[in-house]
């Protein structure tokens, strides 16, 4: 080889590990300014700083790199000290369990959930008038449930679509729960019903499309009810931690995390049941995790090993929709248990259950 040639790549290498060492000292500080930063608890980003600096920076540009390849480099080396930072952070959310900490053990209005506490969840999709809700509830109670499931106000994809029977639904179950003693489940989907929802439901529901409605988050995480967070349909693990983190943020401690499928090209199931996301979510959190097998598969004929599968996982509980006539449910009639099905059900999973089956 030509020994100028030679010459160049030699200065060339030794300019590269040049700048990997100053990369490296200043990825070092980076980090020190981000721990000060979360212990001010100022953010991490700061825009006119980085723009000062770039400023700078160009001033001083005498080429041979022009001022936007230069501009380029320092953004990339911004953006990844930013991320740095965001690293030391990561590692300790409120969220998270610490070593040793045992699981969380949630009160639901005198019912434990959590920590070896292990539960059946069910009900209607909806709330669609006293006589149905009463005749399901009355089944679910003498089968030793305690955990009542229902919506007043209803998610759907569809405007034309049943909506939910709305505030006066939330004053149905309640007095249908209390008839039989039971804990309510119910979903909350707008801020301005969270003071509301708290007269009327047990436990807050956050359903999948509002897993990012973080004014909503908020709102439940400043209330002291248990939350019931559903996993959003295209979220990521770590997407949905953060979500809880929001209304621990806020104070309220009483999470629990609700696995209900995901989106995927899988046609034969509505979503595909993340089971893989029961063990590493109890592995991060200490909140108990529900795994909702109808709004997962969206099919009634597979519940029984999917609601096996989750218990077998480490599930705390399992949810199913139960309503006392299926075929004419205003809201997902194709998922919804008869009471026959649930009873075959609740004997399916009885193995994997508290000795009562519940
Ligand atoms: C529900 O549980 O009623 C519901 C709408 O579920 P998801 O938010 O998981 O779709
Ligand atoms: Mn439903």
């Amino acid at each position: 080889m030509d020994e100028g040639l030679k010459a160049l790549r030699a200065e060339i290498e030794a300019i590269n590990r040049q700048i990997l060492a100053l990369l490296s000292r200043r990825g070092g500080l980076a980090k020190q300014v981000g721990a000060l930063k979360d212990s001010l608890g100022i953010g991490y980003f700061d825009p006119l700083r980085e723009s000062e600096m770039l400023c700078s920076i160009l001033e001083e540009n005498q080429g041979p790199f022009n001022d936007a390849a230069i501009a380029h480099l320092f953004q990339e080396i911004f953006r990844a000290s930013t991320d740095l930072m965001g690293t030391t952070r990561s590692q300790k959310l409120h969220v998270h369990r610490a070593p040793g900490d045992p699981d969380a053990v949630i009160d639901i209005a005198g019912i434990p959930l959590g920590g070896g506490h292990r539960s059946i969840i069910a009900g209607p999709c909806s709330i669609e008038s006293e006589e149905q809700l009463f005749s399901i509830a009355e089944f679910l109670h003498g089968q030793g449930i305690r955990l009542l499931r229902a919506g007043a106000y209803k998610p759907r994809t569809s405007p034309y679509a049943f909506q939910g029977l709305g505030a006066p639904g939330w004053e149905i179950l309640r007095r249908v729960a209390d008839h039989f003693g039971m804990k309510t489940v119910s979903e909350v989907v707008d801020t301005r019903d969270v003071e509301n929802a708290c007269r009327w439901v047990d436990v807050l529901q956050i359903g999948a499309r509002s897993m990012q409605n973080f004014e909503l988050l908020r709102l439940v995480g400043q209330t002291r009810k248990p939350v019931l967070l559903k996993r959003g349909m295209a979220a990521t693990l770590e997407e949905f931690i953060l979500a809880a983190e929001y209304i621990v943020l806020e104070g309220n401690r009483n999470v629990i995390l609700c696995e209900r499928g995901i989106r995927t090209f899988e046609t034969s199931t509505r979503n595909t049941l993340d089971i893989s996301a029961v063990p590493i979510l109890k592995g991060m959190v200490p909140f108990p995790v529900v795994v909702d097998l109808s709004h997962s598969a969206g099919r009634r004929d597979i519940v029984v090993p999917l609601g096996r599968a989750a218990l077998a996982a480490g599930a705390d509980a399992v949810m199913v929709e139960t309503h006392p006539h299926p075929s004419v449910a205003l809201s997902d009639s194709q998922q919804q248990l008869s009471p026959e099905e649930f009873r075959l059900f609740q004997a399916g999973l009885m193995p994997f259950l508290n000795p009562a089956g519940v």
